[in-house]
């Protein structure tokens, strides 16, 4: 019984390696990204004494991210969740006015998969020299070319790997455990599988992932319009394409300038033909236009057939760049950028809450006087020691006391000391004298200022009830 299958076989794609002006920009930005993620854990940055000092640091046990100078702390876990909002926002903005420019140009999954292109090309050469080796019999030359490729590729993953888990510790402490072994085993894991990773996405997996793995790719379409940058072949230059330049010279203006070279096919890295129209495998990265500009360069033909355009240029010879989505992109991107930057600039390294004691809601004392009580919390979000003195408002006749606090400010407000990054609790005492003392809850305000002004101040509402 003969059987159909209804998925194509996947053909191994042997993208050649092309120079030219869009591949030069490419190995630019590629270049900055590796040396950013290889070497940013080795950068030191200066803190207080007592804090790290690498410059981007994910503490995951002290609970707390150190980047730069920002140190992002449990309690600052919106602030993270505005800058992923931003990021994705600006990818989309991105993708409206680019296309999948982030994927030619940017995505790690590119990057390393040309990266690893790279390497195959060195040992076993360009394009028609790969698939010959490929498709030649087994030999102790192509098994040594072979091995010594994927020992690379390894090298190269293990190293990714490696890079990956030093930016949760410190990183020479780190490298140091992992070569006498006694790193915890949680690095180990995360090293093994972001080596194995890498090494199956870069070295195989390749396209696939672009076309048919990342989610991104399947509904970035919705953000295209036709004034998006795309890469498309212009067909009223290039049709009828005619490979055969005897005929190229009878037919003379009856041919399009695209002599059919399959130059463009040739390099793509998702093994797609550009001139059959936009297509969602294409990653925008302009390989096919350094080949085409090549070729025609070579045979005397100045005319650029494929290039960065948009449909509306295409078909009306102008892009509109200031449009609908673009300003609600760059509306909501200012939004959230401004909320992150109005954080950061009033951002205060001290954090404390004030909670009322429900058992007994208040205590009405034999002097007609009543007392509440408050469990008050002190983060203190600094790299030393502080006294924070603790005030409050909003009611008269009132004294403040402490539990065990001995130390009281000159104007007789308590004085909390609080050790470096940690919370401390405290009970707090608030006596209404029976002069003042009338019905009903009333709002009170609670103060705390560090006595240093590094400390940083803060305010917190609560209640003060009453019979
Ligand atoms: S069609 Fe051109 S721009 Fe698109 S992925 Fe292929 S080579 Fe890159
Ligand atoms: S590289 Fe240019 S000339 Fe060659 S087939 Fe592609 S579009 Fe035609």
């Amino acid at each position: 019984m003969e059987t159909t299958s209804l998925y194509a076989d996947w053909k191994k794609i042997y993208p050649r390696y092309q120079s030219g002006f869009f591949r030069s920009l490419r190995l630019w930005v590629y270049g900055l990204e590796l040396a950013i993620f290889f070497l940013l854990p080795w950068m030191r940055w200066d803190r207080p004494a007592g804090l790290p000092d690498q410059a981007v640091l994910f503490d995951l046990p002290g609970r707390k991210f150190y980047i730069f100078s920002l140190e992002i702390w449990p309690q600052d876990i919106f602030l993270l969740a505005f800058l992923l909002i931003a990021a994705a926002i600006g990818l989309f903005f991105m993708t409206a006015l680019a296309g999948r420019v982030f994927c030619g140009y940017m995505c790690f999954q590119t990057v390393w998969t040309d990266w690893f292109l790279l390497v195959e090309k060195i040992f076993e050469g360009n394009r028609n020299a790969r698939m010959k080796f490929d498709h030649a019999p087994w030999s102790g030359r192509k098994a040594v070319v072979k091995i010594g490729k994927h020992g690379v590729w390894l090298l190269v993953s293990a190293w990714t790997g490696m890079t990956f888990v030093l930016y949760f510790g410190d990183a020479p402490q780190l490298l140091g455990q992992f070569l006498d072994g006694s790193v915890p085993f949680a690095a180990w894991f995360t090293f093994l599988f972001l080596t194995v990773t890498t090494y199956i996405m870069a070295g195989f997996a390749r396209e696939q992932v672009c076309i048919y793995m990342c989610p991104y790719a399947r509904f970035q379409g919705v953000m295209f319009d036709e004034d998006t940058i795309i890469v498309a072949y212009h067909p009223e230059l290039g049709e009828p394409r005619e490979a055969n330049r005897r005929k190229r010279n009878l037919l003379g203006a009856q041919v399009g300038a695209c002599i059919d070279c399959d130059s463009c096919v040739t390099v793509c890295p998702t093994g797609i033909d550009i001139r059959n129209g936009q297509q969602y495998e294409c990653i925008t990265c302009g390989a096919c236009i350094d080949a085409c500009d090549s070729v025609r360069a070579k045979v005397g033909m100045a005319s650029r057939l494929i290039r960065y355009t948009s449909l509306r240029e295409m078909r009306s010879g102008k892009t509109q760049w200031l449009r609908g989505r673009i300003l609600v992109y760059t509306a909501l991107l200012s939004i959230f950028l401004g909320g992150i930057v109005y954080y950061l600039a009033s951002h205060v390294p001290v954090e404390f809450t004030v909670i009322g004691h429900r058992q007994p809601l208040y205590i009405l004392q034999s002097d007609g006087s009543i007392q509440n009580n408050y469990t008050v919390r002190v983060l203190n979000m600094t790299a030393t020691p502080q006294s924070y003195v603790l005030t409050m408002s909003g009611l008269a006749g009132t004294r403040l006391t402490i539990g065990a606090v001995e130390t009281y400010s000159p104007e007789g407000a308590p004085v909390l000391e609080v050790a470096p990054g940690s919370v401390t609790p405290f009970t707090a005492y608030v006596r209404q004298e029976s002069a003042h003392v009338e019905s009903g809850r009333r709002d009170i305000v609670f103060h705390l200022r560090a006595v240093t002004p590094q400390g940083g101040e803060a305010s917190y509402q609560s209640v003060f009830m009453r019979p």
